[in-house]
């Protein structure tokens, strides 16, 4: 018999005994979340982006971010890359709000919930909705300029049609004018969306409003500062800036510079760092298959989507030091020395 034959018959007469393995702790994976955002090419979006990859790994999850600066087939087209490479949950900062819908049906296929992160997605079931009061953003605007400009011509810069809450800002911005411009107290003399959000384009707004109506403005309310930027450079043309009430939000630290210089007469600050925590601490539940309410719902014209709802703040120069410098968006030497 060779050795091995002679293992053999061992084998088969001492049968041998059933091994306990010792596994480590089943170690868990990673939630792995997909972060798909409409763009990075303006500054409060690295915010959004630095801040909530942060929090989701304090969770001890990861974040995959794709951008698709302003371009919805890449939009989709990064969010399908991430639903192949298998992640658990997607957050999407829509670029378009119709257009992404069909992110969130691909996602879903594939057992995959999705978070609409600060914009809504219409009409597609999405799993939660996490955001500022956009409506009481524009309500926070109008209250301000209208109690310095009670009476007079105004200009309204939209934000991007494309963008479901360049709708909500505008309607709180009427909210709150309506019944001075029902009296004829406040005259509405140019009314535009902006393309793309692009301060370019607010910009030719503003000088096609000064135009018309012979540099005779008495407020301006954009959007949000990027496009009041471009607003403020062409009233600056006219020798009109620092005369002329102007609203933005974001507290862009562009924005708040100008409140000090005295060219921006306010901004609205939403508090990032909130609706990144909010959004990370929801997305690590989703994932594991919790069940979540939200506060309220909202209709997007598909379901009626839970929606948990963030307070925005305004700031002009009298309480920047209490709000975006105490909370260190900004510092205090970048916003005043200059
Ligand atoms: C956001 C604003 C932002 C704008 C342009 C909106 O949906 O709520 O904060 O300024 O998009 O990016």
């Amino acid at each position: 018999l060779t050795s091995c034959e002679n293992n053999e018959t061992a084998k088969e007469q001492q049968p041998i005994p059933p091994v306990k393995i010792q596994t480590p702790a089943a170690s868990k994976d990673p939630i792995e979340i997909g972060f798909s955002m409409d763009t990075l090419e303006e500054e409060r979006w690295y915010k959004d982006r630095d801040l909530f990859k942060q929090a989701a790994e304090n969770l001890g999850a990861n974040v995959r971010v794709m951008a698709a600066n302003g371009n919805d087939a890449l939009q989709v087209l990064q969010a399908e890359t991430l639903i192949d490479q298998g992640v658990d949950l997607l957050v999407v900062v829509p670029h378009n709000a119709e257009a992404t819908a069909a992110i969130v049906h691909k996602a879903h296929l594939a057992g995959i919930k999705v978070i609409s992160y600060d914009r809504l997605i219409r009409n597609a079931d999405i799993d939660f909705y996490v955001s500022f009061d956009n409506e009481q953003v524009g309500e926070l605007q109008a209250k301000a300029i209208s109690s310095m400009v009670p009476k007079g011509k105004y200009v309204y810069i939209g934000g991007a049609e494309t963008d479901n809450n360049a709708h909500l800002f505008k309607k709180g911005v009427f909210n709150v004018l309506q019944s001075s411009i029902d009296r004829g107290d406040i005259t509405i003399i140019y009314d535009a969306w902006t393309k793309n959000w692009d301060p370019e384009n607010a910009y030719k707004h503003m000088k096609q409003a000064l135009e018309a109506n012979a540099g005779e403005i008495d407020a301006v309310i954009a959007a949000n500062d990027a496009t009041a930027g471009g607003a403020i450079q062409a009233l600056e043309e006219a020798g009109l800036a620092g005369k002329v009430p102007v609203a933005g939000q974001d507290a862009d630290l562009a924005a708040a510079q100008r409140i000090v210089d005295g060219t921006q007469t306010m901004t609205v600050y939403k508090p990032i760092r909130k609706l990144a925590e909010e959004v990370a601490k929801l997305a690590v539940k989703l994932a594991e298959g919790e069940d979540i309410e939200g506060q309220e719902t909202v209709n997007n014209g598909k379901s009626h989507v839970p929606y948990l709802l963030l307070p925005p703040i305004a700031v002009d120069a009298n309480n920047l030091d209490e709000t975006i410098i105490f909370d260190g968006f900004h510092t205090q030497e970048d916003v005043y020395s200059r």
